[in-house]
């Protein structure tokens, strides 16, 4: 039994037009009929009133802690309909983890894994038939944590709410995977040594906003950041972790020491590359490193890998005195066949040797 109370959705979606919004959904734009909610308060009371209720606004005091201080802490993940019907997630659990150590970073109170585990089966159980069946493509999960007190002053905030909330999602990339450009950013970091970086934390994302304009602006679609000390290795994208691949097949990725996120799909993606053989080093990546590496040919790919659009294969890197192409232009053997694989066994098309998935519905 599930400790999340239902509360139906008076006035759902019709499906005949659930069914149009499923046909294109533009990522993070269309919700489900249901959230998940539950409150946490200090003092002793916990976890309570664990609920699933109809999506819509959440009401707040202009006091609200978290819109001043920016405690809050979040998680992305996806269930995937599979060729037999059923709805899997994958490594939720590594999720639910990363989500308690998130929470314990931001001073936030952790919500136990079953908690979390519970809340995902709830909320899809519901809403089933927004999970699409297309190719690619999956209902997006989007656990939170924030602090809803009313209270400017600065300390942890002693009322805490847990939302989950669902979107179904296209496959990323529509024609196939296509090679984006990368702008190194080597002047603003997203992290440094004993802060946040290693806490899925919207303050990260808002450290990196600036750096992503500057991207756009310099004609790339994403933001490298370089570590905070010297500015001279590599650490990851605004949302994606980067791994290089060598021309004689070995891997190599930045450590996660604390200023980097854990990715779930980079570790599973290093799995699958150990499994077949081929050596994973994970260990500090010179910039510098790499472009002599592009320019002599020592290094044969790069990607960036993330639950939203699970691996990005990177064509072009730019900085304020290189621009270099990542190979030509087409996406990397090694990175496309990781993708296939890796997309294989979250949508049941592979086998699932590791025991990654897990049955939702
Ligand atoms: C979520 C996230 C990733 C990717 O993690 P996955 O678990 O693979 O989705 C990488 N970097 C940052 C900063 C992130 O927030």
């Amino acid at each position: 039994m599930s400790r999340f109370a239902i509360e139906p959705h008076p006035s759902p979606v019709p499906a005949e037009e659930r069914a149009a919004l499923l046909e294109a959904p533009v990522f993070g734009t269309v919700f489900t009929d249901h959230m998940v909610r539950a409150t946490w308060r200090a003092g002793g009371a916990g976890w309570h009133d664990h609920r699933l209720v109809p999506y819509g606004p959440l009401e707040l005091m202009p006091a609200t802690s978290a819109l001043h201080y920016a405690q809050e802490v979040f998680e992305g993940l996806k269930a995937y309909r599979w060729p037999d019907g059923s709805i899997r997630t994958f490594r939720a659990a590594a999720n639910a983890e990363r989500f308690a150590r998130s929470a314990r970073r931001l001073a936030l109170p952790e919500l136990p894994v079953a908690d979390f585990m519970d809340s995902l089966a709830a909320l899809v159980e519901v809403d089933q038939a927004w999970v699409p069946a297309g190719p690619g493509t999956s209902l997006y999960l989007r656990p939170f944590m924030f602090a809803s007190e009313s209270f400017v002053g600065v300390r942890a905030s002693h009322e805490v709410s847990y939302l989950v909330i669902a979107s179904p999602v296209g496959a990323y990339f529509k024609g196939g995977l296509a090679p984006v450009s990368i702008w190194v950013d080597q002047r603003h970091h997203r992290a440094g040594p004993g802060g946040t970086g290693a806490a899925k934390c919207g303050g990260n994302y808002a450290a990196s906003l600036v750096s992503q304009e500057q991207a756009y602006a310099h004609g790339c679609e994403q933001v490298l950041f370089l570590d905070a000390v010297a500015a001279t290795h590599l650490e990851e994208l605004g949302g994606m972790n980067v791994v290089v691949v060598m021309a004689d097949g070995s891997v190599a990725t930045p450590p996660t020491s604390g200023t980097i996120l854990e990715g779930v799909t980079r570790s599973s993606l290093l799995q699958l590359v150990r499994d077949r053989g081929l050596e994973v080093v994970e260990r500090p990546v010179e910039l510098a490193e790499l472009l002599a590496g592009l320019r002599s040919g020592a290094v044969a790919e790069v990607f960036a890998c993330g639950t939203a659009a699970v691996v990005t294969p990177v064509g072009r890197l730019a900085g304020e005195d290189f621009d270099v192409a990542v190979g030509d232009g087409r996406p990397g053997e090694l990175t496309m066949s990781l993708y296939d694989e890796l997309t294989g066994i979250q949508y049941g098309r592979l086998e699932d040797r590791h025991g990654w998935t897990q049955r939702l519905v």
